[in-house]
């Protein structure tokens, strides 16, 4: 667990979530500010700042965090096969766009189309 981080606390269950998966290793549940209409954040229990960090030796934990996700999304409301699916998406560091230093899977799906977002200004 790392201090002030806001996803331990979520994990050590400090601070409150709508949780919808746990094991050992792992913790999901619903981002709190939806970008789809399934929009589900996957985390590592243990604390990584971001996939900058990753070695070969995560791999492990990482495979089965990718093996998990498409469960969670089937489990979750995203529609099975090539007409549905969902997407997974990780932030890493400030240019990627990562808000919170803990690593974590966006998992997003749902009917089409999702809330637009503005274009950028030319
Ligand atoms: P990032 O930008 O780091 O990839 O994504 C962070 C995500 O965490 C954002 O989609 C944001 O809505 C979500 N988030 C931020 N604070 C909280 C919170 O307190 N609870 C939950 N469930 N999600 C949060
Ligand atoms: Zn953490």
């Amino acid at each position: 667990m790392s201090e002030n981080c806001l996803f331990c606390k979520i994990v050590a269950g400090d601070i409150p979530a709508k949780k919808v998966y746990e094991d050992a290793e792992f913790v999901a549940f619903h981002d709190i500010n939806p970008a789809a209409p399934v929009h589900l954040l996957l985390v590592p229990k243990h604390h990584v700042t971001s996939l900058q960090d990753i070695t070969p030796e995560d791999a492990g934990w990482l495979g089965r965090m990718m093996a998990l996700a498409p469960k969670l999304a089937a489990e979750n409301g995203c529609n099975p096969g090539p007409d549905g699916g969902f997407r997974l998406v990780i932030n890493s560091g400030a240019e990627g766009g990562q808000e919170i230093g803990h690593l974590h899977c966006h998992i997003l799906g749902g009917p089409r189309p999702w809330q637009k977002r503005a274009a950028p200004a030319a």
